[in-house]
């Protein structure tokens, strides 16, 4: 009951979004802190964004009424990408805007009418050196946290 607490005030005070370390999600992508069930953000060959849900032992599940939203902060202007369900994950209609270091901001809503709980993942393409994840899922230590994944 406390965490439950202590989550609605971050929340409310952070507007849900607050410096931590990378979880992996288990297809390589991005695990978001969103409440479970969790998003993987991963972004495939085809630079398509595809979203996959788990629950809180990483099993994965189907995207049922979970609304989830991403804006790509392009330098060519933002760009909103539709997300439709195939076969119980979300996956974008057309490929992320070009370039590379720019911020994705995703948001999760776990029905239509919740409010958003917004998660920025730095879109880097490349291959981390350390842990061998794609950048913008890197779990390295000194990634995790200090990119910007806050306001
Ligand atoms: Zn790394």
């Amino acid at each position: 009951m406390k965490t439950l607490l202590t989550a609605l005030v971050a929340m409310i005070i952070g507007g849900t979004v607050r410096a931590e370390s990378i979880d992996a999600g288990p297809t390589g992508g991005r695990l978001l802190a969103n409440a479970p069930p969790r998003a993987e953000f991963v972004v495939n060959a085809e630079r398509k964004v595809e979203i996959r849900m788990f629950d809180a032992e990483l099993h994965p599940v189907a995207v049922g009424e979970q609304v989830v939203t991403v804006i790509a902060e392009a330098p060519s202007g933002k760009t909103t990408l539709t997300l439709t369900n195939s076969a119980g994950m979300l996956v974008s209609t057309d490929p992320l805007p070009e370039g590379d270091g720019y911020n994705v901001v995703v948001q999760v809503r776990a029905a239509a009418e919740a409010k958003p709980q917004n998660f920025r993942v730095a879109l880097h393409t490349g291959v981390c050196g350390g842990c061998q994840r794609a950048e913008y899922a890197c779990t390295c230590e000194e990634h995790g946290g200090g990119d910007a994944h806050g306001h």
